[in-house]
This record gives structure tokens, C-alpha cells and sequence, in this order.
């Protein structure tokens, strides 16, 4: 099947790619790296530290709250480790499916598909505003709803500019999912001046991007309850080793339970 990745207009995995050292780019996602990293320096060591915060946040799901079901939406190119290597590490009998809704990130993620035979990872292509698309496909219908699901979104919701949508979305994700389940996000904190620059130059570049307070980031997670220690930088939820000064993290978020 042919796949149009439209390469002459950059795209945020792409640029998220490059900036994580990948070969998965083209000259237009470089050069628009090239201009955000101007007015976001950090933004290499940021986009390193929301990898290590999702790694953290998937053992969590997977090792303290036991879940074994995972809808990762925005997965993004791979960059290991990926969340299906860290759930299936804890248990590979987990499966997870992966959601993008960029052509190239498909075609890596179908050389990805790579569980062992106890556990599953399927790959959809679809846009996280289309939630009846996401429940409504055979690789989410193949999940048992009378079981926890962890839905990670992680580096996405920034692309969701208007709070109403981002709600909607999430409502729409969360109302079928059993008691036990979670949501892990990362989003682009509006609380570093960096960030707001970076996001500006995204929006700039025809990718528009919305940084939020942690009072924003608190309010998506309306009706679940955190654990701590809350919404914060991702460089400070739950470290596991040296973390990077705060005035290098871009992005904050957080885990909680429905209940
Ligand atoms: N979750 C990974 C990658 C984040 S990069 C990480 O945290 O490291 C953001 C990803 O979201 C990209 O792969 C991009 O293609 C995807 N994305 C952006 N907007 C999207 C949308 N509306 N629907 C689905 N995927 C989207």
C-alpha cells in the first residue's frame, strides 16, 4: 500500500525524531527542529526526559497498579525503550495497542510488532479526536473492558489546542473503562518560558501547540484521583536517578486512577 508521508511539510514525530538523535526525518522536519531549537535550546534534553518519565510511568502501571492493558495514543516513532517493551517486561503476557496518526510511524511500528506469544501489540492508525475511530476498532475491541486499561498520552496533548476538545476526548476515552484503570499524560508545561517559545515555533511552523499550567494539566484528569506525587515536571514524578534542572524540562504530567 502506497503511504503518503508528505514530506515537504515537517511533522512532529519527525521533528521529535531528530531532536531524539533518530534517522527517521526528512529536510523539512530538520530544518523546522533547527528554528524551534533556537528559541527552545533545551528542548533535546526535555524530549530525553519525557522518554525516561514514560518509561517510569509505564513500569508503574504495569508493576504497581498491575494493569495489563495498555492504549498508548501519540506513540511516536520508536525510541527505545518503548511503553510495549516496558509493560511486557513486567509481564509479558500484556498487550498493548499503539496509536499514531502519522503514515511513517505506521510503517515502523508494523516492523515493531514484535511481542513474545503470551502478549499482543497491534498498531492503529488513527487521530486521538477520533475516538469512536479508536474504541470502535478491532484492536481496541480486542481489549476486555471488564479489566483495567492504562491510557497513556504522552507528548500529545499540547496538539490539542482547545480545552473543550481535549475534555471531550478524554471523556470519550475514559467513560467505558472499568474501575482500576489509569491515565498517564505529559504535556508541554506553560510554567518554563523555554516551552512557551518552543510551543510558539511549533504553532509558527503550522503545528500549533498549547503549553499548560499544572492547574490546566490537573483539570484533564477530572474524576480520577492521582497518585503522587501529582502533576509535575516529568523529570520530578517518581525519579529513579539524576534528573535534569527544571529549567530544562518542558513538559509536566502525572498518573491517576479511575476508581
Ligand atoms: N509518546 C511519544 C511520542 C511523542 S511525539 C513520547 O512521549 O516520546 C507526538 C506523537 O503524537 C507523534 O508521533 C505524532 O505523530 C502523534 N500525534 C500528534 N497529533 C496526533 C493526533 N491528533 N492523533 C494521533 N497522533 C498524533
Amino acid at each position: 500500500m502506497p503511504v503518503d508521508l508528505n514530506t515537504s511539510l515537517p511533522h512532529s514525530a519527525r521533528i521529535y525524531d531528530f531532536l531524539l538523535g533518530g534517522k527517521d526525518n526528512f529536510g523539512a522536519d530538520r530544518r523546522a527542529a533547527a528554528e524551534i531549537v533556537k528559541h527552545s535550546p533545551s528542548l533535546p534534553i526535555s524530549m530525553r526526559a519525557n522518554r525516561d518519565y514514560l518509561a517510569r510511568a509505564g513500569r508503574y502501571l504495569a508493576a504497581d497498579l498491575g494493569i495489563r492493558q495498555f492504549l498508548d495514543i501519540g506513540t511516536g516513532l520508536p525510541t527505545s525503550p518503548n511503553l510495549h517493551e516496558v509493560v511486557q517486561a513486567v509481564d509479558p503476557a500484556s498487550k498493548v495497542v499503539l496509536v499514531d496518526n502519522d503514515p511513517i510511524v505506521l510503517v515502523h511500528a508494523r516492523a515493531l510488532l514484535t511481542s513474545g506469544p503470551a502478549g499482543s501489540t497491534a498498531y492503529l492508525g488513527a487521530d486521538l479526536r477520533d475516538t469512536t475511530a479508536i474504541l470502535g476498532s478491532d484492536e481496541v475491541r480486542a481489549l476486555d473492558f471488564d479489566r483495567p486499561i492504562a491510557i497513556s498520552l504522552m507528548a500529545i496533548l499540547q496538539f490539542i489546542v482547545d480545552e473543550q476538545e481535549a475534555y471531550r476526548i478524554l471523556d470519550a476515552l475514559l467513560e467505558p473503562l472499568a474501575p482500576g484503570s489509569a491515565l498517564a499524560v505529559s504535556t508541554v508545561t506553560a510554567h518554563n518560558e523555554q516551552a512557551v517559545q518552543g510551543a510558539k515555533a511549533y504553532t509558527a511552523r503550522g503545528i500549533p501547540a498549547k503549553p499548560r499550567t499544572d492547574d490546566e494539566v490537573r483539570r484533564l484528569f477530572r474524576g480520577l484521583e492521582p497518585v503522587d506525587p501529582g502533576i509535575t515536571l516529568v523529570s520530578r514524578w517518581r525519579p529513579t536517578g539524576p534528573t535534569p534542572d527544571d529549567f530544562h524540562v518542558q513538559m509536566s504530567g502525572g498518573v491517576a486512577v479511575k476508581r
